[in-house]
């Protein structure tokens, strides 16, 4: 689903990405964690052209992202993402954040839009919210409603940056609860994520990130187990 052959990066003269290369392959779970300021967001925005890269290639689902040919629409529509600070579109009400880019970008009848966006709002447990406007909604809520938003896209894979990092500790689960039966439901996933819990217990794969490279690339199971390099093994006595 996502290829990443020998993804490079500066900002300046700041190398930011060091040749990064991972598969991830459908219906995957893969977290990704590292120290701030290891360059975990910019890898994840890489995919999505968000943000561009000098070189190296990434392949969506077969569409390679650096390419003068490939419509960045539709790139996102393919590869759904949810913000640690939610993003939501703060004049429309939450009915309306998930119903424009499926109409306005995809073009979709929006009687069919209107019945995906209802089944979604339900399915994150909003369907008495739909008319709200963002900023009546907790944090909790206004994340799953962007979650709901991504999906609405119908989307072949999630990407999430820190979904949970903004939020109060009491509104964490709620969120996590969703990426969880996302999970379970077979969607293929790519979380930056601290939460080292539900990494535990969702993540197929583990991609540990520091100064710019992929220094870990291994099943969950070993990561945890603390079959994974000397800096990981560091990074986790902190982290769990
Ligand atoms: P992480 O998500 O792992 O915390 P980031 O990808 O956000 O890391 O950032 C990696 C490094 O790149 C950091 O040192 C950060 O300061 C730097 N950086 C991020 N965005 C920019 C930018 N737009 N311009 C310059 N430096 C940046
Ligand atoms: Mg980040």
């Amino acid at each position: 689903m996502i290829t990443l052959e020998n993804v490079t990066k500066s900002y300046g003269s700041f190398q930011v990405l060091r040749g990064c290369s991972a598969k991830i392959e459908k219906g995957e779970v893969v977290v990704v964690c590292g120290p701030s300021g290891s360059g975990k967001s910019t890898l994840i925005k890489c995919i999505n052209a968000l943000e561009t890269f000098e070189s190296g290639q990434i392949y969506v689902d077969g569409t390679a992202v650096r390419s003068a040919g490939t419509d960045h629409s539709m790139l996102r529509a393919k590869a759904g993402m949810v913000f640690q600070s939610f993003e939501l579109f703060s004049h429309l009400t939450i009915l309306q954040n998930i119903m424009l880019a499926p109409r306005i970008v995809q073009k979709r009848e929006t009687t069919e839009i209107q019945a995906l966006a209802e089944t979604l709002l339900r399915r994150v447990g909003l369907e008495r919210h739909a008319n709200k406007y963002p900023i009546a909604l907790s944090g909790g809520q206004q994340q799953r409603a962007a979650i709901a938003r991504a999906l609405a896209m119908r989307p072949d894979v999630m990407l999430f940056d820190e979904p949970t990092s903004a939020l109060d500790p009491e509104m964490v689960q709620e969120v996590l609860q969703v990426m969880t039966e996302l999970a379970r439901e077979g969607m293929t996933m790519m979380c930056v994520t601290h939460e080292m819990g539900f990494a535990r217990q969702v993540a197929t794969r583990i991609l540990f990130v520091d100064a710019g490279e992929i220094v870990d690339d291994c099943r969950a199971a070993d990561f945890f187990a603390g079959r994974c390099s000397e800096r990981a093994q560091v990074f986790l006595r902190y982290e769990a």
